[in-house]
């Protein structure tokens, strides 16, 4: 759950119309429109990467009269079909993905199973990926993925989709190259497998 206390404000003299805010918000609320950004206070998760990018200094959060609270609700859907989500992405669902916000891997496969079909729509409805917005992307991508999602990056932004390789899919012949380096592949991913399975259980029980 995150409650949302800031809301960002543009101060349309300085505002150059540049669309940097557009291009860097995890939850597109902040587009230019007749060369001015325009911020929608509904959909504001108040993250700041909006000021913090702003080449002029036109952007400001404040404090919202009235805080929003969000979060993925995992009491509104079958909590089986979270776990097996959660399975087909390799993840525990009690597992933190989104460590600025404290978003779990269950909130945002419910998220999905509601119908969350983009990254801007699970961050909007579980407040993940409103902190660094870095971290939590490519769990979030593999949850999508696992959900059948085809996964675009919004047009003109400058988000990047692309799914990093995980332990289960390195070719052999990269373990190999790696294995005499200190890294220990398959025993990592004999970890990994027990976990996912123990959160299958705890959520079959
Ligand atoms: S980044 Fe700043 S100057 Fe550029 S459009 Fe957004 S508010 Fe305006
Ligand atoms: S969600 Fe973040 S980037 Fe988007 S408008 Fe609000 S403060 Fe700016």
């Amino acid at each position: 759950m995150k409650l949302v206390t800031l809301l960002a404000v543009v101060d349309e003299n300085k505002c150059k119309g540049c669309r940097t805010c557009e291009r860097v918000c995890p939850v597109l609320a902040i587009k230019v429109v007749n060369r001015k950004a325009v911020v929608d206070a509904e959909r504001c998760r108040g993250c700041a990467n909006c000021e913090q990018r702003c080449p002029d200094y036109a952007v400001t959060m404040i404090k919202r009269d009235k805080p929003i609270q969000i979060g993925g609700d995992v009491s509104e859907v079958d909590y089986k079909e979270v776990v097996a989500l959660c399975a087909k992405a390799k993840l525990h669902p009690e597992q933190t993905i989104c460590y600025c916000v404290g978003t779990k891997a269950d909130e945002i496969a419910a998220a999905i199973i509601k119908g969350a079909r983009t990254p801007e729509e699970v961050s909007l409805v579980t407040g993940a990926r409103t902190g660094c917005t870095i971290e939590c992307i490519q769990p979030i991508l593999r949850l999508l993925e696992a959900a059948g999602c085809e996964l675009q990056p919004p047009k003109g932004g400058w988000q990047w989709y692309g799914r990093t390789v995980t332990n289960w899919e390195l070719p052999e012949e990269v373990k190999q190259k790696h294995s005499s380096r200190g890294f220990y592949f398959d025993e990592d991913r004999k970890v990994f497998d027990e976990l996912v399975e123990k959160g299958q259980r705890g959520g079959a029980e």
